[in-house]
């Protein structure tokens, strides 16, 4: 099924799927997994609207480049515009708090930085960000304070909590909007705790946004 924004109730979000924009190394664990450094700023990169299928149905991975990686990431759909805008502006936008897989072909990413290129093939691929339904705002009692989780096969491989964002939501979304116009529609993925890994087909994942969202997928 062609993917659609929607509520966890069922009900359309009424907005167009637009881009998404994602933030490199947003936890300092993550970041030191993959002997990276800790960013200064926010590390920015997108991924296509064609990138995005739906998590809760078995989804496809590209075969035959290489490891695969899951980023369990918490998404935000934006629901107004924002150009250049403030945190307090940033917070009236958000329309939803779902989940996201930063799905990355890992080892093309690895010979994209050595050789000092952009990532696109290793993070804009079809299929490489499936998305979850949303939760409205109102049910998140706080931003930075939400528990993400991943099983793979009944095993946790992911467990990390949104209050050790390198940049909270909100600065995220203002200092996304500085250089990218953000349009109703659009997804902002807000970087994944430590524990990434490769998946592989015939995988079962239990996606989770504790208390407050759950997702059963497979690998095809
Ligand atoms: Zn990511």
């Amino acid at each position: 099924m062609k993917y659609q924004h929607r509520f966890i109730d069922g009900t359309a979000a009424g907005l167009p799927l637009g881009k998404v924009v994602c933030v490199g190394r947003n936890y300092a664990d993550h970041a030191a997994e993959l002997n990276n450094p800790i960013p200064t700023v926010p590390m920015l990169f997108i991924k296509p609207a064609t990138s995005v299928v739906p998590m809760a149905e078995p989804f496809a991975i590209p075969v035959g480049q290489g490891r695969v990686h899951f980023e369990t990431e918490m998404s935000v759909l934006i629901g107004r515009r924002l150009s250049k805008a403030s945190e307090a502006e940033a917070a009236q936008a958000i329309a939803g708090i779902g989940l996201a897989l930063d799905l990355t072909l890992r080892d093309v990413q690895d010979e994209l930085k050595r050789q000092g290129h952009p990532w696109e093939k290793a993070k804009g691929f079809d299929g490489a960000c499936p998305l979850s339904d949303f939760v409205m705002p109102d049910r998140v009692s706080s931003l930075q304070d939400v528990q993400i989780r991943l099983r793979v096969n009944g095993e946790t491989r992911q467990d990390g909590n949104s209050r050790f964002m390198l940049n909270p939501v909100l600065a995220l979304l203002s200092y996304i909007s500085q250089y990218f116009t953000l349009e109703p529609g659009d997804v902002v993925l807000t970087g994944t705790p430590a524990g990434v890994g490769p998946i592989e087909s015939g995988d079962q994942l239990e996606v989770e946004l504790v208390g407050l969202l759950q997702v059963t997928s497979a690998v095809l």
